[in-house]
């Protein structure tokens, strides 16, 4: 197809309709919509994992509430029975009494209590004297334990807690003590009372919580004895943990919640910690991240990656979209330029030249600059085909219409096919002098084709040229313009052919 001059023309609506900025306008478009989706899902995600920490944080709180109640509760009723065997051996009445009447009297029903080990008055000797499960006391001196050193060497220790420490009396089970001091009515040391509770009730206190497969509830003592964990850890029990930082963090507050990183085993654990009030407890209620984000990575993983896929699925189909729709664009130009085309000569239309004669005329008003038309005429074509044959006439016209648009060179000027053998040249911004010489360059090169045509009085194809212009300064409009062209053409057919005939004005 020849070189056409439309391009300067091409209208502005058509340039905003670039295929590739409506191709890149949607694939940015989905490119965003996904990666809100995305944005979303991970707020979404982000903020339910926070929610899943704070859910775990409620539930050490809770659970480390409930333990310290029934701690609280049960060590009441031991320091009430504690106080009342106290306060019996006061009694001149209670301590006349016979050895088995005694034993009831001051250890009460309060002996028989599940994880009661013990309860037994100590001389100041460290010897059993009353012994709530026999009438004869049973054998032994407790002078060493601090349950019985701390009450005799200080007069106001009130009630005592022991660390763990392994009964002599019952095997070797591991205990905890509650002591208080007797006196003598002068104030020196009589002896002591003594609870000893099975770390058992501990163990059954925390059993059956789960906290994870990482996760642990302990019993501290404030020295940093491990009186028990659930799940029950024999190694642990009994250890000395004053010297880890965990439990430094445990002293600094009454109550807090902090993460750390384990050095025994390197996983990271939320800590809830809780003093017992008027106990030398604390309950630390332990779980690991990974179990506390365990729901939270499944559901992470699932919703993840059903939005990465939805998200990707996005992008891609926006992209098919795009490129689906930069082939419609594309076939669309194609056909529009198609049907600005004369399909003989390649050169515009009638419908094209309408177009361009419409805008080139708007703007010569709108800049009032000149605006010259040619209308160029093939001389004695009729009498071509004829002697040629039809095919020889579309041929030669296709020649001359090359001729045409090659000798137009400034990018504003355009030429159409008018109808028949007839052509327009549309010269924006061009006075009479230039609409003549670009007239006669088009006249001498069709004569420079030199093809042959023996029923023309010059023997080769030439074609005549009416010229008009239209200053500013002038009425009418674009009719009256393309009227007056083809009246001079009709004056260059008059006087002669292939020549270039300006208008006159009457
Ligand atoms: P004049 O010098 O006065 O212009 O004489 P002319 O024969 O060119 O005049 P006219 O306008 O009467 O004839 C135009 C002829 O051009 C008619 C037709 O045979 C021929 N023609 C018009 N369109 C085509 C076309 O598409 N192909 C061919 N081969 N011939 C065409
Ligand atoms: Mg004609
Ligand atoms: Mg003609």
């Amino acid at each position: 197809m020849p070189k056409t001059n439309h391009a300067p023309f091409e209208p502005a609506e058509r340039r905003r309709r670039d295929p590739q900025r409506a191709t890149r306008a949607i694939a940015l478009g989905g490119a965003l919509i996904a990666l809100i989706l995305v944005g979303l899902c991970a707020t979404v995600l982000y903020q339910s994992r926070i929610d899943a920490m704070e859910r775990a944080r409620e539930t050490s709180r809770n659970l480390a509430l409930i333990a310290e109640r029934d701690i609280d509760r049960n060590f009441e009723l031991y320091a009430l029975s504690l106080q009342a065997v106290v306060d019996g051996l006061n009694e001149a009445d209670v301590t006349a009494l016979p050895a088995r009447l005694r034993r009831e009297v001051l250890f009460d029903r309060a002996a028989t209590a599940k994880y009661l080990g013990a309860m037994l008055v100590i001389d100041a000797s460290g010897k059993i004297v009353i012994d709530s499960d026999n009438d004869v006391p049973r054998a032994g001196n407790f002078a060493d334990r601090a349950y019985f050193t701390v009450q005799r060497d200080n007069p106001h220790a009130g009630l005592y807690v022991s660390d763990p420490y392994r009964s002599r009396l019952r095997n070797g089970t591991p205990s905890i003590a509650l002591s208080r001091r007797l006196s003598h009515s002068d104030g020196s040391f009589a002896g002591i009372v003594l609870i000893a509770i099975d770390l058992e009730y501990f163990r059954h206190l925390f059993a059956g919580l789960s906290l994870g497969p990482h996760g642990a509830i302990s019993l501290i003592g404030r020295d940093g004895v491990m009186i028990t964990r659930q799940p029950y850890d024999a190694d642990v029990v009994g250890l000395n943990i004053s010297r880890a930082s965990t439990f430094r963090q445990f002293m600094s507050a009454p109550e807090g919640s902090f993460s750390d990183m384990s050095t025994i085993d390197g996983t990271r654990r939320l800590y809830y910690f809780r003093h017992v009030p008027d106990l030398p407890l604390i309950i630390m209620v332990a779980e690991a991240e990974p179990d506390i984000y365990a729901a939270w990575y499944r559901r992470a993983f699932v919703i993840g990656s059903l939005t990465g896929v939805l998200g990707l699925g996005f992008v891609v189909l926006s992209f098919l979209l795009g490129a689906q729709l930069r082939r419609r664009m594309r076939a669309e130009s194609e056909l529009e330029l198609l049907a600005r085309t004369d399909g003989l000569t390649g050169l515009g239309n009638r419908r094209s030249l309408g177009e361009i004669l419409d805008q080139e005329w708007r703007r010569a008003r709108r800049t009032r600059s000149m605006f010259s038309l040619l209308f160029v005429d093939i001389d004695r074509f009729k009498a071509y085909n004829d002697t040629y044959g039809h095919q020889a006439g579309d041929d030669a016209l296709a020649a001359v219409a090359r001729c045409i648009g090659e000798s137009i060179r400034r990018p504003p000027d355009s030429a159409a096919r008018y109808g028949g053998e007839e052509f327009v040249v549309v010269l924006p911004d061009t006075p009479p002098a230039g609409a003549a010489q670009v007239a006669e360059k088009i006249r001498a090169a069709i004569s420079d084709l030199a093809i042959e045509h023996a029923g023309s009085e010059y023997g080769r194809i030439t074609a005549s040229i009416g010229t008009a212009s239209w200053s500013p300064d002038q009425e009418g409009d674009v009719t009256a313009v393309i009227k007056a062209a083809d009246e001079a053409l009709y004056g260059a057919k008059a006087t002669g052919r292939n020549k270039v005939t300006p208008y006159q004005s009457p």
